[in-house]
């Protein structure tokens, strides 16, 4: 029997992404511009008549599971990839993962919210939400009370440094055949999200290796430089 303070929740939508694998996904929400993925709200709650009112904001907090990780337990002390994985802090003072109640935080910008057949769907930019996320909650972020001008940012108290990213020749080419093709653009996306260095702290000084991440249906291989990031080449699967 659960104990009187345990709670039962359950989704109210799934995430469908462009993030493919958590390798590649922005340590935060906002940090790429283009659309990244969206929200289907999943029954009873499909109905456009729960989101009467959402078209007049611009963005909205998500709150969801970090499904991907939420069997591997928690630690009291974590690091920060932004301290470059060599300081401990503790859990509740940063947006890790692997958290006691596995549960993520989010502020994103809205796009359209429309209906195709039964389903309601709400376009997301920037999130940084792997695909199949569930999610518990969606509340409009209100600017008079949620921005706060003089808040202090500990340990990211600033955006990180992003690197230059340079496409090859063919990179160039096989991104501008895909967005003729497909009408999505996915050069900026690809950038925005490069430029970030997503490796982990431990492949951090490795120049010259080649990595990969999926994206909708491409794969990008790309790789460091000494002083940029290079897209070496998009593969459509
Ligand atoms: N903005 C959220 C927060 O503060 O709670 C998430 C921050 S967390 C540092 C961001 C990372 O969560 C991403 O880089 C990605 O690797 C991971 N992530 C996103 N969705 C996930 C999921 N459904 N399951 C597990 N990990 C996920």
């Amino acid at each position: 029997m659960p104990s009187s303070n345990s709670y039962t929740l359950s989704p109210i939508g799934t995430i469908h992404s462009c993030y493919k694998e958590k390798f590649g996904i922005p340590r935060q929400p906002g940090l790429v511009t283009e659309i990244t993925g969206r929200l289907e709200l999943l029954p009873p709650y499909n109905r456009l008549d729960t989101l009467e009112g959402l078209n007049d904001f611009s963005h909205i907090w998500i709150q969801f599971i970090f499904h991907a990780i939420s069997q591997e337990g928690w630690k009291a002390k974590v690091r920060p990839p932004r301290l470059g994985g060599k300081e401990k802090l503790g859990v509740f003072a940063t947006r890790a993962t692997h958290r006691p109640n596995p549960i993520g935080l989010s502020v994103v910008k809205i796009g359209r919210i429309y209906q195709e057949g039964k389903k309601i769907f709400i376009d997301l930019h920037g999130a940084d939400l792997l695909d199949g996320t569930p999610v518990l909650d969606i509340k409009p972020y209100l600017p008079y009370a949620d921005n706060i001008t003089d808040a202090k940012g500990g340990f990211a108290h600033s955006q990180s440094t992003t690197y230059f990213v340079k496409f090859s020749e063919l990179a160039k080419h096989q991104c501008e055949e895909y967005e003729n093709l497909h009408k999505r653009e996915i050069t900026t996306l690809i950038k925005q999200i490069i430029e970030q260095d997503p490796r982990p702290s431990y492949l951090s000084d490795q120049i010259d290796r080649e990595h990969g991440i999926t994206l909708w249906d491409i794969n990008i291989k790309w790789c460091a430089r000494s002083d940029h990031f290079e897209i070496l080449q998009i593969e459509h699967k």
